[in-house]
């Protein structure tokens, strides 16, 4: 996990991953969590719920560690359980009637998306997306053809 120094848009901090307001959460008394205070709890945290995560100052240093939201708050699902990127072989991949598959990396289905004509990104031709593909929105993964095998590899755009 990242540290950051938050910027400010006006009055609200804003999220140093995608740059969406992040929502103020003050501190709560402190906790005794296994015998221990938790400090951590009554310290405020700023909340991105688009990227699943939070923010929560290291005390009095300007700087911000990044932690995970639990899961029942939104965000990415499961995703303490997600496969590790390096371990994700090759491995055939079939859609289903919908169109579907599951994702390999996290265990949601994830859509099958048609290869398409040649086009023009920042001006040089976009061939990645010439090719039949998968594309997970749960854990943004894509996994592409392997030439015309019905084999299929991550990849991350
Ligand atoms: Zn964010
Ligand atoms: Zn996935």
């Amino acid at each position: 996990m990242a540290v950051f120094q938050l910027q400010k848009n006006g009055t609200n901090y804003i999220c140093p991953k995608c740059g969406r307001l992040l929502r103020f959460v003050d501190g709560t008394a402190v906790q005794i969590v296994k015998g221990r205070a938790d400090m951590a709890s009554i310290l405020p945290k700023y909340e991105c719920h688009s990227c699943g995560v939070y923010f929560q100052e290291l005390l009095g240093s300007g700087f911000y560690d990044e932690h995970d939201l639990p899961k029942s708050e939104g965000g990415a699902k499961n995703k303490e359980n997600w496969v590790a990127t390096g371990n994700l072989k090759p491995m055939e991949l079939k859609r289903d009637a919908n169109n579907q598959c599951l994702c390999p990396r996290c265990g949601e289905m994830m859509d099958y998306v048609e290869g398409r004509a040649v086009t023009l990104v920042n001006g040089r031709p976009d061939m990645e997306n010439v090719k039949d593909h998968f594309h997970c929105s749960n854990c943004d993964s894509y996994f592409r053809r392997i030439a015309t095998t019905n084999y299929f590899q991550w990849s991350e755009k």
